[in-house]
């Protein structure tokens, strides 16, 4: 008899996916944590009932979340992932020949622990000697970081739980500090057909803190509507802007040049949020 995980994505509305096994189940210090082999998506990590990346479509978040603001910087040595304990977002900024050093502070220890056992191709980077894995709160280790990042991404699950200081201004205050003075933040705002009113408050604030802000969009079929939006703060570099030769070629199979400026078109109900 087979089984069906479903992720209600509101009250009324949800996605169900075909579960062969349940590969790990626990309740962490922080969350509910299981790792889920489904027949569709392959190897599934769920926090708290809630889809966090699978096997068949992580690429596209991952490269989305890296890519343009790395291209945008014109030369990013010093990168910082709040969260991503699964180790995606890393696996593309190690792709970036210029990056010295990736920090990752994920609060979760076992999310990183289960994610290098059962998702190897996302978290297999994570033993590079440019990689720094550090276990703790990252609203904390902003607090304490001054002018030493070129970019910074938000890589955390939903306003919810411990993931709640990272929606706020205090907190994308604590980014601009924590940057250097021609730095970028990143970090992913859910979706515009369910989180309206969070996309509008975290623009509202960015925009308060850093000088260019501006949004994008990506398609994550797992996702929440399968629509998915970023939302991008920077001192001084534009992301439509970006000139055609910083374009190295990097082995991906959603992010283009020509989708990274096109990403920032966005449709009309969207745009109104960040007006
Ligand atoms: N891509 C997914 C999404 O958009 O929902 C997020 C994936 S990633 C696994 C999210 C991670 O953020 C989780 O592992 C969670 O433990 C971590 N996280 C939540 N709050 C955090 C905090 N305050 N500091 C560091 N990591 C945090």
């Amino acid at each position: 008899m087979s089984t069906w995980f479903t992720e209600k994505q509101t009250d009324n509305f949800g996605i169900t996916a075909k579960v062969n096994r349940s590969l790990h189940k626990e309740k962490t210090e922080f969350q509910d944590l299981e790792m889920l082999q489904t027949e569709e998506w392959g190897n599934m990590l769920v926090l708290d009932d809630m889809v966090m990346t699978t096997e068949k479509d992580e690429f596209v978040y991952h490269e989305m979340l890296a890519h343009i603001p790395l291209f945008t910087h014109p030369s990013p040595k010093k990168v910082l992932v709040v969260g991503g304990g699964d180790g995606g977002v890393i696996r593309e900024v190690l792709k970036h020949d210029s990056v010295e050093k990736a920090v990752l502070v994920e609060i979760d220890g076992k999310v990183i622990e289960y994610s290098k056992q059962y998702l190897p191709s996302i978290a297999g980077t994570l033993e590079d000697p440019r990689v720094d894995v550090q276990v703790g709160d990252g609203f904390m280790h902003i607090a304490n970081s001054e002018r030493e990042y070129d970019v910074i991404m938000v890589d955390s699950t939903e306003p919810v739980g411990p993931a709640v200081n990272l929606f706020t201004k205090g907190f994308y205050e604590g980014i601009a500090k924590a940057l250097k003075e021609d730095g970028i933040l990143v970090a992913q705002t859910d979706n515009p057909w369910f989180k309206a009113d969070l996309i509008r408050q975290v623009c509202a604030d960015v925009k308060e803190t850093f000088p260019i802000t501006k949004v994008y969009t990506a398609n994550i079929p797992t996702y929440p509507s399968g629509l998915w939006t970023f939302t991008m703060g920077s001192k001084i570099y534009d992301p439509t802007q970006v000139p055609a030769e910083r374009f190295t070629d990097i082995d991906t199979k959603y992010y283009t040049d020509e989708l990274h400026a096109a990403s920032f078109v966005l449709p009309k109900f969207v745009k109104d949020l960040t007006e």
